[in-house]
């Protein structure tokens, strides 16, 4: 109601780095100055006048109920996304021999099943307030699944660049909306590169490119959500996945500006980071106590977070440094092992990037990184069916049976005795 009176708490955008500030129009980079990144500047004083708990509570379930704290002026274009559940996992706690652990299982957002339909429905209704008409990204598979999808919702537009060696389900779950879908034969870094000379040639609206200061906002749901979820409270550590590293930074933003307008008391919070060995320049740099990223050439079966040359790595190693967090990296193997001990577990399945952050929040509690007595939230940001090739050969395989009973009983000895067989070389 307010907000058709009120002006939108959106300023304008700001460089990161030397402050200088700019309209909040489609850019991302500092070119008057430093050609630092560029974020969105808001109004807090306005955000407090008008936000309460009790008004967020009153909000739709979806990140929309924080529409004050995201870069848009006008309507929202509601796919249904965010207000994901947070799972208290106690069966994977106690494998772990944590007291107090919680899944945020994005993996279950709309329209898409990942994290990318928060930062997607955000940019795209920047990018029709802008006045784009065509929607684009440089994509490692989750975000061409989301641009395209909320684009159809939104009758825009759209034509999507990946790397042409994605998993099927990432494919088929971008084609099956119609979009124009450019299959680069090159690595993310690449396509990356490649979309920054398209966005300089057509005026189409990149969300992770000239929109990438609104996209990157996106995010911030999962912290606040977080909070609300906890019943107004923060956690003691977080973990989640690291690609560029846009995702970590802004879930601290979240928490920061939660503490600002006084919807949540202040406290220490540890941010730890995943990554895959086989693409994990941000995890080197951490080990070797470097503050500047080393780019890598990515050879992962965690291909949605594989990005080579993190744009915001340096700033989510300084928030794991300061906040006494770590960011670590796991095998392909140990990803695998992650993402089948959550299934068992708690029966959520996700994919490689979910594996990747299971494997490390337990790296990190073997070596004593995490306190047990922490209250911990792993953000589990995408869907298991869009990955099936990276469990295919490590799980079952189902008993074939007649439509008889005697053949049933056969097979369930069997399977009983293959039981007896596992309990046998898994220590209790
Ligand atoms: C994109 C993505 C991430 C991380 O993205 P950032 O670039 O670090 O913001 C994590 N998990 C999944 C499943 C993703 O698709
Ligand atoms: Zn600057």
């Amino acid at each position: 109601m307010t907000s058709t009176l009120t002006r939108s708490p959106l300023q304008g955008l700001r460089c990161k780095e030397c402050g200088h500030p700019y309209p909040a129009a489609a850019r991302h980079v500092c070119d008057e100055v430093c050609f630092g990144p560029l974020e969105v500047v808001y109004d807090y004083e306005a955000i407090r006048a008008r936000t309460s708990r009790a008004s967020i509570e009153a909000g739709p379930a979806s990140i929309w109920r924080y529409r004050d704290f995201l870069p848009i002026e006008g309507d929202p274009i509601d796919v249904g996304t965010g207000f994901t559940p947070l799972l208290q996992a106690n069966r994977l706690a106690r494998r772990l021999g944590l007291r107090r652990l919680y899944i945020k299982n994005d993996g279950v957002n709309m329209p898409t099943l990942s994290f990318k339909d928060r930062v997607v429905s955000v940019a795209l209704t920047r990018a029709r307030e802008l006045g784009f008409s065509t929607v684009s990204c440089a994509s490692t598979g989750n975000l061409a699944n989301s641009t395209a999808a909320i684009a159809a919702h939104a009758g825009m537009d759209c034509c999507v660049f990946i790397p042409a060696d994605l998993e099927a389900g990432k494919v088929l779950g971008t084609l099956i909306y119609n979009p124009t879908l450019m299959a680069v034969r090159g690595n993310y870094d690449q396509v990356n590169r490649l979309c920054s000379e398209v966005a300089n040639t057509h005026g189409w609206g990149f969300v992770n490119i000239n929109l990438r200061p609104y996209y990157s906002e996106g995010s911030k749901t999962l912290g606040y959500e977080v909070i609300e979820q906890l019943g107004w409270e923060l956690p003691d550590h977080i973990v989640a996945p690291l690609a560029s590293g846009s995702l970590f930074t802004k879930i601290r933003k979240g928490f920061d500006e939660f503490i600002k307008v006084g919807l949540v008391d202040e406290k220490p919070v540890r941010f730890s980071g995943a990554q895959a060995s086989g693409c994990s320049p941000i995890a080197q740099a951490f080990d070797e106590g470097r503050d500047f990223i080393t780019p890598v050439k990515p050879s992962t079966i965690a291909k949605s977070i594989a990005i080579g040359n993190p744009a915001d790595g340096p700033y989510a190693l300084d928030i794991a440094r300061r906040t006494g967090g770590s960011i670590a990296a796991v095998s392909d193997e140990e990803i695998v092992d992650g993402i089948k001990l959550l299934a068992e577990t708690e029966g959520v399945f996700t994919e490689t990037a979910g594996g990747t952050t299971i494997a490390v929040l337990r790296k990190l509690v073997e070596q004593g990184r995490i306190d047990p007595n922490e209250t911990t939230v792993a953000y589990i940001t995408g869907n298991g069916l869009k990955t099936t090739e990276a469990v295919a050969t490590s799980i079952g395989e189902p008993f074939l049976i007649d439509a008889r009973l005697d053949s049933f009983e056969s097979a369930w000895e069997r399977a009983q005795s293959l039981q007896r067989a596992t309990w046998e070389t898994v220590d209790v």
